[in-house]
C-alpha cells in the first residue's frame, strides 16, 4: 500500500514538476522525498530506486555538475548530427518576426500575448476608399469581356486605378502614395476579388516588388524619384526573380551582372553588363519599370573587393538597350499582365541596384525580408475575397434554384458543401485580417506567412470546387453570365505562386518554424557555430525541460486534467484548451521527430508537412478564437464557430495521427501516440446539426449572410456593370413571402385545383390568380420574382463559329 502510495507521489509530484519547468532541484526534492520515506518506513527497495533518480536528476539537472562530464560529450555529438544551415537558408531563418507561431511552438501558448494585439480597425479614409473607389472599380469589371473579348482590363479601369492611387497603397503619404495599413490593404483586395484579373493587377504592385524594395532599402534619390511615380501609376513595376531553370529553387538564378566600364553620351561609366532570361513576370508586358534580381560579379576587382558578389536586386527602365520585353504568357483562366523579360549584354549604371552599390550582394536577404509581410496580404486576401463571393453567389443559388419542388439549398447533400463554404470564408476571413493586424502592430510573420498563403490558397482551390458543384450546370457554361467559372480556372495560380504550395507546405511551413519559432534549437545552432560549450549547455538543457514540460502538459491535458486557463467566454475556451493541449503535443512531436530524424529530417518532407499542418491548423483556430472574442456576434455565428473550430481541430489531430503512423521509429511513434492522445483521438468532423443551421442561415436574408458578405462589392448602381451578388441578396429579401406562395400554388396543383398542363411556375402563378387562390398583388409580386429567378439561371449560348480563333479551320458539320 505504501508502495503504491508513494510511487503516486512520486509521478504525481514529477508530473507538476515537468509541466510547470520547475527546473531540476523541484523534481530532485520530490525524489529525495519520496525515497527518505520509502527507506524509513519499510519499502526500501523503492526508496533507494527513488534516491538513485534523485541522484541522476542532481547530476544532470544541475548546471555546475553536468556542465563537467555531461555537456561536453553530448556537444560533441551534437556538432556532428545537427544540421548545416547554409548562408542562404540561414538569411531566410533570420527575416521576418516571430510571434504567435512562437507561442505554439512552445508547448504553453500565452493568450494574453494574442490578446495584446489590440485592433483599431481602419481609419475612416480608408473604410471611405474600400466603400467607395472599390466599389466603383469593382463596377467596371466584366469578367467575361476582360478574360475573352478584351484579355485586359479596360482602360478607364486602368485610368482610375492610376488616378485613384490603388497602385501606391503601401507607399507613404509624403510620396504620394495612400499609405494604408495592412488591414486596409487586405480589405482592398477582398472586395477586387470580385475579379481575379483585377485583384492581382492592383495586388501584385502592392506586394512584393519594386515599391517595398524601394520603400525599405532604396537610397533617398531613388526613393525620390520613383516613389511618387508608382504612386500615381506613371511607372507601372514588375519584378523578375523566375527563370527557366530556376523556379521554386530561386536562388539558383543563373542571371548574371558583371561589373564593368563603358562609355555613356562620351564618358566612361561604371556599371553591370546584365544577361538574363526571366519568365512569368507579373506586369511584365506593360511595365516601365523592371525590378531584377540577378547573381552579381566583379572579375577585375573594380569594386576592389571579392568575385561572386551574390544575388543583387537593380532597377532597370524598359527602354534601357538590349532588353527584350512586351511579349506575354498566357495565365490560366486570367488574362493579368504576364510575360518573359530577356536582356542581352544590357548596360546600366551601378546607381540602379535598390539601395545604391553598398546594397550589392544583398538581394536575397532584402527579398526574403520583403516576402513576409506581402506574402501575408496579397494572396491570402485573394483567397478571402473570393471566399465572399463564392459564399455569397452560392448561397443565393441554392435558394432560387427549385428542384423537385424545393430550394436546391433545402438538400442536405447541398447544404453539406454549402456550410463548408461559409466555414472555410469564417476562417480565411480571421486569419487574414488578425494577421494584418499583426502587420500593422509591427510584426513581420515569417512562418504564419507562409501557412496564411498555402492554406487559405487551399481552401480558395476547395471552397470554388463546392461552389461549381453548388451551381450544377450553370457554373460550367461559360459566357457572360457566368459569374464564377473564370475565377475557378484561374486558381492555380493562387496555388503557384509566391512559393508553390506543395513546397510551401512540406518544406518551409515546419522546416523554417523549427528552427526560427522553436524557442531552444536557434541558440543551440549558434552555440555550435560560436563553439561555446556554456551558452549550449543553457540551450540544450532548457530544451530538454521544454520536452520534459511538454511530456507532461500533453498527457495531462490529454487525460483531461489540468486544463490550461485562457482568456476566452465558454463557447471558445474549451477550443483554446484544446490548442493548448495540441500545442503541447505539437512540440513534443516536433522534438521528438527532430531528434529522432535529425539532419535527415530536410528530405523527410511528409513528415514536415504533417507537422506543419498541426501548426497551421493551432494558428488558424487561434485566429478564429481571437476573432470571435472581439467581435459582436450575431445569430448563429456560434454554429460556425463550432463548426469552424471542430474543422480545424480534426485536421490538427488526423495530421498528428498520421505521423505517429508514419514516424521511420515505429515505436517511438507509438509511445508519442500513447502519450498526445491515452485516450484516442477528441475531434470528429462538424456534426450534421451544425451543417444544417448554418446553411440555412447563408442561403437566406440573414445577420450571419451579411457579416460574412462583408467587405463585398454587393450594390447595383447606375451605369455599372452588372451585380450577380446584389441580385441575389435582393432575391433573398423577398424570398420567404415567395416561399409561402410557392407552397399555396404547389399544394392546388398537387390538389388538382390548377389545370393540369399549367407546368412552368408563371402559368400556375397567373392560373393560381384566376381561381383566386392568391391576391392580385401576390401574382404580381411572383411574375417580377420569378423574371428575376429565370435571368439568373440562363445561361448563354453562341454562334456556332464563335469560338474558333481562325474561321478557316471551322467546319460546318450540318450546315444548310
Ligand atoms: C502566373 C504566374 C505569375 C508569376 N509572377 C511572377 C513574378 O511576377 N515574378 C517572379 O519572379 N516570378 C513569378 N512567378 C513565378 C512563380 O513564383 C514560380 O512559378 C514559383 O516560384 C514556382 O516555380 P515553378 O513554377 O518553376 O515550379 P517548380 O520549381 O518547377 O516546382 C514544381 C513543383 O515542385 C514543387 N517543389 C519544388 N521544390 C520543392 C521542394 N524542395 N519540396 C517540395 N516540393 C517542391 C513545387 O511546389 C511545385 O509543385 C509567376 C508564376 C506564374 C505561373
Amino acid at each position: 500500500m505504501l508502495q503504491l502510495l508513494l510511487i503516486i507521489v512520486a509521478v504525481v509530484g514529477l508530473l507538476v514538476v515537468m509541466r510547470r519547468e520547475a527546473g531540476a532541484l523541484p523534481a530532485l526534492a520530490v525524489l529525495a522525498a519520496t525515497g527518505i520515506v520509502g527507506i524509513l518506513f519499510g519499502s526500501p527497495l523503492l526508496g533507494a530506486l527513488l534516491l538513485i533518480g534523485a541522484v541522476a536528476v542532481a547530476v544532470c539537472g544541475l548546471p555546475a555538475l553536468r556542465r563537467q562530464w555531461l555537456t561536453p560529450r553530448i556537444f560533441a555529438t551534437f556538432k556532428k548530427v545537427a544540421p548545416k544551415v547554409s548562408d542562404t537558408e540561414r538569411t531566410a531563418l533570420e527575416a521576418g518576426s516571430v510571434g504567435w507561431d512562437g507561442e505554439l511552438f512552445s508547448g504553453k501558448p500565452n493568450w494574453e500575448a494574442l490578446m495584446a494585439y489590440g485592433d483599431d480597425g481602419l481609419t475612416d479614409e480608408e473604410r471611405a476608399f474600400v466603400d467607395h473607389q472599390c466599389s466603383v472599380a469593382s463596377g467596371m469589371t466584366n469578367a467575361w469581356e476582360i478574360t475573352r473579348e478584351r484579355a485586359d482590363l479596360p482602360p478607364e479601369l486602368w485610368a482610375y486605378l492610376k488616378k485613384e492611387g490603388f497602385f501606391g497603397m503601401i507607399i507613404p503619404k509624403q510620396y504620394g502614395g495612400l499609405g494604408f495599413s495592412a488591414k486596409a490593404q487586405s480589405a482592398v483586395l477582398q472586395k477586387l476579388a470580385v475579379n481575379e484579373t483585377l485583384m492581382v493587377t492592383v495586388g501584385v504592385p502592392n506586394s512584393l516588388g519594386p515599391g517595398e524594395l524601394l520603400l525599405k532599402y532604396g537610397t533617398q534619390q531613388q526613393k525620390d524619384h520613383y516613389l511618387p511615380r508608382l504612386a500615381d501609376g506613371r511607372e507601372i513595376p514588375c519584378f523578375g526573380l523566375t527563370g527557366p531553370r530556376a523556379g521554386s529553387d530561386a536562388t539558383s538564378i543563373p542571371d548574371t551582372g558583371v561589373v564593368c566600364k563603358q562609355m555613356v553620351d562620351g564618358e566612361e561609366v561604371l556599371g553591370l553588363r546584365l544577361n538574363f532570361e526571366k519568365r512569368w513576370i507579373t506586369l511584365a508586358p506593360i511595365a516601365t519599370v523592371v525590378g531584377l534580381a540577378f547573381r552579381m560579379f566583379d572579375p577585375d576587382g573594380l569594386l576592389g573587393g571579392e568575385n561572386d558578389l551574390g544575388i543583387t536586386c537593380a532597377l532597370i527602365p524598359r527602354d534601357t538597350d538590349g532588353m527584350e520585353i512586351g511579349r506575354r504568357h498566357h495565365p490560366i483562366g486570367s488574362p493579368f499582365m504576364n510575360g518573359p523579360i530577356v536582356g542581352k549584354d544590357v548596360f546600366v549604371p551601378l546607381d540602379t541596384i535598390i539601395g545604391g552599390p553598398e546594397m550589392a550582394g544583398q538581394g536575397w536577404r532584402m527579398l526574403v525580408e520583403c516576402l513576409s509581410v506581402g506574402r501575408c496580404i496579397t494572396l491570402p486576401s485573394g483567397a478571402t475575397g473570393t471566399s465572399r463571393y463564392a459564399l455569397g453567389w452560392s448561397g443565393g443559388f441554392a435558394r432560387i434554384r427549385r428542384q423537385f419542388n424545393l430550394p436546391v439549398a433545402e438538400m442536405e447533400g447541398v447544404q453539406e458543401p454549402l456550410a463548408r463554404i461559409a466555414a472555410l470564408s469564417y476562417i480565411s476571413q480571421a486569419a487574414v485580417m488578425e494577421t494584418a493586424n499583426m502587420i500593422d502592430k509591427g510584426d513581420k510573420p515569417a512562418v504564419p506567412s507562409a501557412i496564411l498563403k498555402s492554406q487559405l490558397t487551399e481552401f480558395q482551390r476547395d471552397l470554388l470546387s463546392h461552389a461549381m458543384d453548388i451551381h450544377g450546370g450553370k457554373a460550367v457554361t461559360l459566357g457572360p453570365r457566368n459569374y464564377i467559372g473564370i475565377g475557378y480556372s484561374a486558381n492555380p495560380v493562387a496555388i503557384t505562386v509566391e512559393g508553390a504550395n506543395i513546397m510551401t507546405r512540406n518544406l518551409m511551413i515546419f522546416g523554417q518554424g523549427a528552427i526560427r519559432c522553436h524557442p531552444y534549437v536557434l541558440e543551440e545552432l549558434a552555440a555550435k557555430d560560436a563553439d561555446d560549450l556554456k551558452a549550449f549547455d543553457k540551450a540544450f538543457f532548457g530544451h530538454a525541460g521544454l520536452i520534459f514540460g511538454n511530456t507532461a502538459r500533453a498527457f495531462t491535458q490529454g487525460l483531461g486534467l489540468g486544463k490550461a486557463s485562457t482568456p476566452f467566454d465558454e463557447v471558445a475556451a474549451p477550443y483554446a484548451q484544446e490548442v493548448a493541449r495540441l500545442s503541447a503535443a505539437f512540440g513534443l512531436c516536433a522534438d521528438a521527430a527532430m531528434a529522432s530524424l535529425g539532419s535527415a529530417l530536410k528530405s523527410r518532407e511528409m513528415v514536415s508537412a504533417r507537422l506543419g499542418d498541426v501548426l497551421s491548423n493551432l494558428y488558424l483556430t487561434s485566429m478564429v478564437l481571437k476573432q470571435w472574442r472581439a467581435s459582436d456576434k450575431v445569430e448563429s455565428e456560434a454554429a460556425l464557430m463550432h463548426y469552424s473550430c471542430t474543422l480545424l481541430l480534426h485536421r490538427a489531430e488526423q495530421a498528428l495521427i498520421e505521423l505517429f503512423d508514419n514516424l521511420p521509429n515505429r515505436g517511438l511513434g507509438k509511445l508519442l501516440s500513447w502519450l498526445v492522445m491515452p485516450l484516442g483521438r477528441r475531434w470528429t468532423t462538424p456534426h450534421d446539426d451544425l451543417t444544417r443551421e448554418i446553411a440555412q442561415k447563408v442561403s437566406r436574408h440573414s445577420a450571419l449572410r451579411s457579416k460574412l458578405l462583408g467587405n463585398t462589392w454587393d450594390q447595383q448602381e447606375e451605369g455599372q456593370q452588372d451585380n450577380p451578388l446584389a441580385r441575389y441578396n435582393a432575391l433573398l429579401v423577398d424570398y420567404d413571402r415567395a416561399e409561402a406562395l410557392y407552397r399555396t400554388v404547389n399544394k392546388a396543383y398537387a390538389k388538382g385545383e390548377l389545370p393540369v398542363e399549367a407546368l412552368h411556375p408563371e402559368q400556375r402563378f397567373a392560373a393560381a390568380r384566376e381561381a383566386e387562390l392568391i391576391s392580385e398583388e401576390d401574382a404580381r409580386f411572383m411574375a417580377e420574382y420569378e423574371t428575376e429567378v429565370l435571368a439568373m439561371l440562363t445561361v448563354d449560348d453562341f454562334a456556332f463559329d464563335a469560338f474558333a480563333q481562325q474561321q478557316e479551320k471551322v467546319v460546318w458539320h450540318n450546315a444548310a
